[in-house]
């Protein structure tokens, strides 16, 4: 278990826990208590690399935060306490309600352990399957489509793939930002081998994009159409792989005739893209033997999502193309445990180690190898049912783990209505203060990332160990002890009487081999019954690992490949093709919501923020909501570059600000997923977003909802960056953001403060009359009326309290100089009073916008490198100004910043 001492000046190999890439990470504790990470060469997701989230992974152990101990309808109470309660609950709610009146809703991050646990709980001794994860909100549909053609959810291709393909095909994939070292591995393929071709289909024109790329921005939603357009091409053209449809798969006939019932001109139509583009797309798919299609959320988190899946795998399956090096489809996770999740049947609909749920010798073996009294038999809820039924009054006991509800479920705001409600929520998790703790009965404190000891695994089926590093804070448990705690309460001590986690993954690994192997993808029989000191040397390894063989060694490949010759884990060994007839998406936009909103992730941030905020460093990128939107669609709605403007749907709204940009689609708006009410007062755009979903997946439509945008006409902005973040902010658009030294803060308002001065002293946290002009050492107040500018800085101790800028426009105060001033001196009244001029003086630039993080280097330095010192290349740049030479995740943007600043340059060359 993790309370083994931890060791000082010891470096510990671990794992990233935040993208489905599951890089391994070395953390090294120091005797100061300060800990610092770098990436494990030996790791083979990452061989050393990290991107910037994970580089700044040490920044994010403080304990600001964090939830040390239970608590007890808001007081602190001791574990037995907590413990019993939350049994207690459950038992009067089974007993009076029935076991389906109970639900878990867990989360991607917990370890697979955690998962293991939790379902064995609820599948096998509670006897519902009311348990899903928010990995359903992620790549449900993969697992949908997986089943559907393969008979398993199996991921047939490894990462190496991405190295030895001619052609890769991302879809609805901003690998650059969302899994940015899974993107650099492509990056230095391509590098070294310039004839790598790249397809990007997506709407916007993301930073994947900007690699060497045909970008094709296609009409959200209708990818169905173009793959069947691809299908329909390649049978048409000779690509068909004869030997390998007939031996090893089904139904190819069926899918070809419905994906045929579309001609180009139809499929131009639908998706946007002009014919000699998609002919282009589909002739270099047809002309290359290995093709790899990378597909993430763009493709999962949609209501035709299973059949986006099963397009795509049907132009595998027809090829042949699958299963082979550099081929195959290849989904790529959003969370740190996703897959492992899958693994251990973290989704409503399955059971652990990939048996199913619906078939009875799966559920029986199961249940004589639990020793369970009472099996799940038919799939639980899933995530937007299972909210649904806790605001219908039926589910009235709920434990989440580790995730956060009410920010991250399609139409948040019913979400925190339905916990409003619940007889009985009990939340565990590290954070003490998130928009859906502010719900939770019982908290339960969780040990985090850094403290606990489990496995993960990654988007190529690859498990590694996540070890602790750090004593647990507090009274802080891990995840799997604090269910198994409870279940011993419950009455099942036997089944839940663990020693720590290599006891779980032992029990774990053993399911795996409970019915016949041939049938069955998932086998780990090679690694159970492995002991706690094997489980902590265990290095990464990917499944299967079958029983070991007569030397004693597990049985493993280093990078393993599914199906190249079929063996496909459905009755009669063959893959099936799925007939995915083009649907529109289920709501279209109106005369009242004209566009569509497309939801996502942005470089520095992960989920609702609660990790990554606390980096002043990530935060630095970008540090508030905003919505990115095409020029004539600002132009039509009246919205100016900088301002703020709501974003409304059927189900909610929120304040964003405008980002006006033509590499966004026209009729569509992007806005990122993390902001929560803790970092701004309207950012949470779930409560927009639609509770529509895919049919066969359940997972909802993340990147379709018809909105309507307007100017927030805001009669004042501000800016202000301060030691201490206010306890209660009331203007009507604020986002505050992590600053080294204390906070930044954006704001705006409807109606100025009458007296600006008040409203500081509040804001600053000082006590009334701090800001008395005749203090004019300590306190400085520039004020011009004509323009309305206000302009208010505190001192203490020479160093600057707070500061504010207030204006009749956007702030145009460089933020990054304004974040800098909360960690310099101020020795002298000049150097005080240049803070009033709202920028940096004469011999200091301005670095304008973080683009990288790692360095603080920002636009205009990068822009002033191109133009003034001639660099050319993301290379030279990294060589002056050492941008882009860390974790490299800003790559792209800096290459594209480039290619900006010198196509201006030669505009303007052509002016002269
Ligand atoms: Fe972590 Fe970045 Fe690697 Fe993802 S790509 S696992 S976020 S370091």
């Amino acid at each position: 278990m993790t309370s083994k001492a931890i060791k000082v000046h010891t470096t510990t190999a671990t794992t990233c826990p935040y993208c489905g890439v599951g890089c391994g990470v070395l953390a090294t504790t120091k005797e100061d208590g300060t800990v610092s990470v770098t990436g494990d060469l030996e790791h083979p997701a990452n061989f050393g690399r990290l991107c910037s989230k994970g580089a700044a992974l040490h920044e994010t152990l403080s304990l600001e935060g964090r939830l040390l101990a239970p608590h007890l309808f808001g007081k602190m109470v001791d574990w037995e306490t907590a413990l019993e309660f939350a049994a207690s609950q459950f038992i009067d709610c089974i007993n009076t309600h029935g076991a389906e009146s109970v639900a878990f809703y867990l989360s991607g991050q917990l370890l697979t352990e955690d998962y293991y646990v939790a379902n064995k709980l609820m599948k096998g001794f509670i006897g519902t399957a009311n348990i899903d994860t928010n990995s359903r909100l992620c790549m449900a549909s993969t697992v949908a489509g997986h089943k559907r053609a393969f008979g398993t959810d199996t991921v047939p291709g490894c990462y190496e793939d991405l190295t030895c393909a001619d052609l890769i095909v991302l879809v609805g994939s901003n690998l650059a930002w969302c899994h940015p070292v899974l993107y650099q591995r492509i990056m230095a393929a391509q590098e070294s081998r310039p004839e790598m071709k790249l397809v990007v289909i997506d709407p916007r024109k993301t930073a994947t994009s900007d690699l060497d790329c045909h970008h094709l921005p296609i009409a959200p939603g209708s990818d169905v159409a173009l793959f069947n357009g691809l299908l329909s091409f390649l049978e048409k053209n000779g690509a068909v792989e004869q030997n390998y449809v007939d031996a090893h798969t089904t139904g190819v006939r069926g899918a070809c005739k419905a994906a045929g019932k579309q001609g180009l001109s139809t499929i131009a139509n639908i998706t946007g893209l002009p014919e000699q583009e998609i002919l282009q797309f589909y002739h270099s798919f047809l002309g290359t033997e290995r093709v790899v299609t990378v597909y993430s959320q763009g493709v999962n988190q949609s209501s035709s999502g299973t059949d986006k899946v099963n397009a795509i795998i049907n132009c595998h399956l027809i090829t042949g193309r699958i299963g082979k090096p550099g081929c195959g489809p290849f989904s790529v996770t959003g969370q740190p445990n996703a897959m492992g999740g899958r693994e251990v049947g973290g989704l409503s609909n399955q059971l652990a180690s990939h048996l199913s749920l619906e078939n009875l010798e799966h559920r029986n073996a199961l249940q004589k190898f639990w020793k369970a009294p009472k099996m799940a038999n038919k799939p639980g809820l899933k995530a937007v049912e299972l909210f649904e039924a806790v605001k219908a009054g039926k589910i009235k006991a709920l434990w989440i783990m580790g995730t956060n509800p009410v920010d991250s479920l399609p139409e948040a705001d019913t979400v925190r209505s339905a916990l409003e409600t619940c007889p009985f929520v009990v939340i565990s998790d590290v954070v003490l203060k998130t928009d859906t703790t502010a719900y939770a009965d019982l908290l339960l404190p969780a040990a985090a990332w850094g403290e606990k000891d489990g496995t993960v695994t990654n988007s190529e089926r690859r498990i590694s160990r996540q070890r602790a590093f750090l004593p647990l804070p507090g009274v802080t448990k891990p995840d799997w002890w604090i269910t198994s705690e409870v279940a011993k309460r419950m009455g099942f001590r036997d089944a839940f009487c663990y020693t720590g986690p290599a006891d779980i993954f032992d029990e774990y690994t053993r399911s795996t081999g409970l019915v016949q192997s041939d049938k069955r993808d998932l086998d780990l029989t090679g690694i159970s019954n492995v002991d706690e000191a094997a489980y902590d040397a265990m290095s990464p390894v990917m499944w299967p690992v079958k029983k070991r063989c007569k030397a004693g060694k597990p049985s493993f490949e280093k990078n393993y490949r599914f199906f190249a010759k079929g063996h496909f884990f459905t009755e009669d060994g063959k893959a099936r093709f799925i007939p995915t007839p083009y649907r529109k998406p289920q709501t279209s936009p109106s005369k009242e919501y004209p566009l569509i909103l497309n939801t996502g992730r942005v470089r520095d941030q992960w989920h609702t923020m609660t990790r990554t905020s606390l980096s002043a460093r990530l935060m630095a990128h970008i540090g508030e909501p905003f919505a990115e939107l095409h020029p004539e669609d600002a132009e039509n709605f009246a919205i100016e570059g900088a301002s703020l403007l709501k974003v409304t749907s059927s189900h909610g709204s929120i304040i964003a600000r405008a980002v006006i940009t033509d590499r966004q689609l026209k009729g569509s708006v992007f806005v990122p997923m993390h902001w929560t009410d803790q970092f701004t007062a309207k950012g949470r755009v779930d409560c927009v977003v639609s509770s529509q979903t895919d049919p066969v997946s359940g997972q909802p439509e993340s990147k379709f909802t018809p909105i309507a945008i307007s100017p927030f006409r805001a009669s004042w902005y501000g800016f202000a960056v301060l030691r201490e973040k206010p306890n209660s902010l009331t203007p009507e658009y604020w986002a505050a953001a992590k600053a080294k030294g204390g906070w930044s803060l954006e704001l705006a308002g409807l109606q100025k403060p009458d007296d600006c001065s008040a409203f500081a002293e509040k804001l600053f946290c000082c006590e009334d009359g701090a800001l008395n002009q005749n203090n004019n050492d300590r306190a400085l107040v520039y004020n011009d009326p004509t323009k309305g500018h206000i302009r208010i800085a505190l001192f203490e101790d020479n160093q600057l309290k707070a500061a504010l800028f207030v204006a009749c426009e956007p702030v145009t105060v460089s933020r990054i100089w304004a974040r800098d001033l909360l960690t310099m001196n101020f020795e002298t009244t000049a150097q005080r009073l240049a803070v009033l001029a709202a920028g940096p003086g004469e011999g200091q630039p301005d670095r304008g916008a973080i683009v990288c993080s790692c360095f603080s280097v920002g636009l205009n330095q990068i822009t002033n490198a191109v133009v003034k010192d001639h660099c050319q290349t993301v290379n030279e740049l990294g060589a002056m100004l050492n941008a882009g030479t860390n974790c490299g995740s800003c790559r792209p943007e800096i290459r594209r910043i480039i290619d900006e600043a010198l196509s201006s340059q030669i505009g303007q060359n052509r002016k002269c």
